[in-house]
């Protein structure tokens, strides 16, 4: 698919990335990370201790289940929920019959947003689905078959969806009852994009769901207007910070996109550096915004802080639980509220009280840890 830079609101790496490089991919294939990686992949011994006990696992791979059994769009594209093409029984009837609905790129753009919303989007914008963020190649987990990867050509739409993910459990990271608010997030991930490409097959045209997998979500997301990217690597929403998982639907509906929306994250970002901070694995920069990654899990090009995949997922095997510490202490994360949505639009509308900002975070204890406390009532 040729490339169109002038429908993109910031500079895209000069080439695609191969999934191969990523980080989870990575261990599977690479010699070089083999002996640490392997252990993320050790059985879990259960402890008597808050977030490491039988329950908090139940709860966690509960929160997994509808993306192990039926999504997979963390392995793979094209898949389960994730098909490219599937639609039940119950539906094709009604597609065949259909023909594409004839608005204009606005009205389109309102009524897919209106159905994403509705099917479980906590925020959806639109952009131009920028070739060059699409995967030059996959790597499939499951059966670790490697081979290029194109999505159709017209397909030049991408629908971004955000899913908030639980404030409470989410703060027990790095523990498995954090792990189940991550999980709940793929889960929701892949019921939401299914649904909405069903939607969209159901307005007359083609879409294609997808997960973690066939593109990088963070700048899409960002294109999109759902937020900046931070020092963290993540995308950080207006209402949620980077509390957010991403899913997306390709599609060649003609669909207005929306503006990218900055709201003072960079600014902010500069002083902050509480996920540096409180990173236990040293993973993010405290450095200026650079053009180059740390290793080949990064795809370099633009000016952005890159994290260091290689040391957050080494204290992510070492611990054997994914870790959301950044995403905790994230001044940006607290629930909507009269005082912290006036700390967000002085962050916005005041930058030259960022600093202040910062320092009050901290005084009021925000982002401490709560792994060691009880998620369950007694
Ligand atoms: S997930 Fe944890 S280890 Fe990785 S960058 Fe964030 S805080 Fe660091
Ligand atoms: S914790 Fe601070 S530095 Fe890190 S992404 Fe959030 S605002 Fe930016």
């Amino acid at each position: 698919m040729k490339s169109d830079d002038t429908k993109f609101p910031f500079q895209v790496p000069d080439g695609r990335f191969d999934q191969k490089f990523e980080m989870f991919k990575r261990a599977r294939w690479d010699e070089a990370i083999a002996g640490w990686a392997r252990s993320s992949r050790d059985a879990i011994v259960f402890e008597e201790s808050p977030g490491l006990r039988q329950r908090d696992f139940a709860l966690r791979n509960a929160a997994w289940n509808i993306e192990f059994e039926y999504g997979r769009g963390n392995s793979m594209s094209n898949s389960g929920l994730y098909s490219w093409s599937h639609v039940s029984d119950k539906t094709q009837p009604f597609i065949d019959a259909g023909r594409p609905v004839t608005g204009t790129p606005v009205e389109n753009a309102s009524c897919v947003k209106q159905a994403a919303r509705f099917l479980g989007a906590d925020l959806v914008g639109i952009c131009y689905a920028h070739p060059n963020l699409v995967y030059s190649h996959e790597y499939n987990i499951i059966s670790q078959a490697h081979y290029p990867l194109d999505l159709p050509e017209d397909h030049v739409n991408a629908v971004v969806l955000a899913i908030a993910m639980d404030y409470t459990a989410m703060r027990h990271s790095p523990n498995a009852v954090a792990g189940a608010a991550t999980g709940f997030g793929y889960s929701k991930m892949a019921s939401t994009a299914n649904m909405v490409a069903t939607f969209i097959r159901g307005l007359g045209y083609e879409a294609v769901p997808s997960g973690n997998d066939t593109a990088l979500s963070v700048p899409l997301a960002a294109a999109a207007g759902l937020g900046e990217v931070g020092r963290l690597g993540l995308l950080v929403t207006e209402k949620y910070g980077p509390r957010v998982r991403i899913c997306k639907v390709f599609t060649n509906m003609p669909l207005a996109h929306d503006e990218y929306r900055p709201f003072g994250v960079t600014e902010f970002c500069r002083v902050c550096m509480k996920c540096a901070r409180h990173c236990p694995s040293n993973a993010v920069s405290s450095s200026e915004p650079t053009t180059s990654g740390w290793n080949i899990s990064n795809h370099s090009g633009p000016r952005k802080w890159y994290v260091d995949a290689e040391k957050c997922y080494r204290f992510w095997a070492k611990n054997r639980m994914d870790c959301t510490n950044c995403i905790n202490v994230c001044p940006f994360n607290k629930p909507s509220g009269l005082l912290h949505d006036g700390v967000r639009a002085l962050i916005k509308h005041q930058p030259v009280f960022n600093r202040m900002v910062v320092r009050l975070d901290d005084v009021l204890g925000y982002g401490k840890p709560m792994h060691r406390k009880e998620y369950w009532e007694a």
